[in-house]
């Protein structure tokens, strides 16, 4: 069984850079991704609020570049899913479907993974029309219509970054206010090609073979319609990647996992960064400092024990 000082579950920016800093500390590291190095970073187009960059940099670009930069320094990443943890009287025993490794610590880095509507015809149509991803899918609407659900800053950034392809992008939000920043908002509004439906939820998404429409109602009226698209994308937040934890930290109701006031969590041993922690600020140059300090956390922890 191999065995590491430190364990890192999760390869978006809170992970690979815990990465980065444990193996500079000459911590031996293993990194678990379950799908490619990023994170939800790696599945966004143009990322302009990460210090250094003042043209913005691309999702895909950075999230290598950070996996590169681990890896330059002695960190072993492996693309398999951890199902368990379990404390063990030397450290922990981490699962992977094929394999046991143990490590003396863990930095839980899993983040959060988009939400889904719940509705008719989404899961029938996920991959025919309906899209949780507009930089994988976004070429697919060349000279299409589409609309977009969400009010958030996800919502706006996917929603801009669609208008290079589709015609028309509708924004269709359940309240009257966006969520999400000023700029964004600002940009959204000024679009030609975008346009918002307000205080609208979507009931139904229609279509046999592929998304034909979508069936609205509006919240405040009652009043539903029926509304011709050609696609939907749908980004109406996250939940917690944390089932795989089984109770092993403590979490609030949604999953979250519950810190004292920085990374440590309620298991010695055990920290926690990114978005997968109760209170986090979801933005890529914090979780990237949270991934700082699980690291030192980490460092501090083994060099005590
Ligand atoms: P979010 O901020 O939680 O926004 C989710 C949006 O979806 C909200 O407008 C919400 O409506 C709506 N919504 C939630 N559940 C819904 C449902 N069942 N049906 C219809 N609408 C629903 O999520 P996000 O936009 O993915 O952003 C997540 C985090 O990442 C945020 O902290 C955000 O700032 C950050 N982020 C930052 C950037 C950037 O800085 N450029 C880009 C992307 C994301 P209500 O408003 O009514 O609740």
């Amino acid at each position: 069984m191999q065995k590491v000082d430190v364990v890192i579950i999760g390869g978006g920016g809170a992970g690979l850079t815990a990465a980065l800093y444990t193996s500079r500390a000459k911590l031996s590291t293993i990194l678990f991704e379950k799908l490619t190095p990023g994170g939800q970073i790696a599945l966004t187009d143009l990322v302009e609020n990460y210090p250094g960059f003042p043209e913005g940099i691309m999702g895909p670009e950075i999230s290598m570049k950070m996996e590169e930069q681990a890896k330059k320094y002695g960190t072993q990443i492996m693309y398999k899913q951890v199902t368990e943890i379990l404390k063990t009287q030397s450290g922990f025993e981490v699962k992977t479907s094929d394999e046991t490794y143990q490590s003396q610590t863990i930095i839980l880095a899993t983040g959060a993974s988009f939400r889904m509507l719940n509705i008719p015809g989404e899961k029938e149509l996920t991959g025919k029309g309906v899209s949780y991803c507009a930089t994988c899918d976004g070429a697919f609407f060349k000279g299409k219509e589409i609309v977009v659900v969400g009010g958030g800053d996800s919502a706006l950034q996917e929603g801009l970054f669609l208008t290079r392809f589709a015609t028309k992008v509708t924004i269709i939000h359940r309240r009257d206010q966006l969520r999400a920043s000023a700029i964004l908002q600002e940009r959204a509004k000024s679009n030609s090609k975008i346009e918002f439906i307000w205080d609208t939820v979507i009931e139904k998404i229609n279509g046999a073979q592929k998304v034909e429409g979508v069936t609205l109602k509006n919240v405040k009226t009652g009043e539903t319609k029926e509304f011709v698209t050609d696609g939907i994308f749908i980004f109406i937040g996250h939940d917690p990647n944390s089932s795989f934890l089984k109770g092993f930290v403590e979490t609030d109701e949604k999953g979250y996992v519950l810190t004292n006031n920085s990374v440590k969590t309620s298991v010695p041993g055990v920290f926690a960064a990114g978005e997968i922690r109760l209170g986090a600020t979801k933005q890529l140059v914090a979780a990237c400092g949270e991934g700082c300090e699980a690291a030192l956390a980490a460092q501090e922890f083994i060099d005590h024990a």
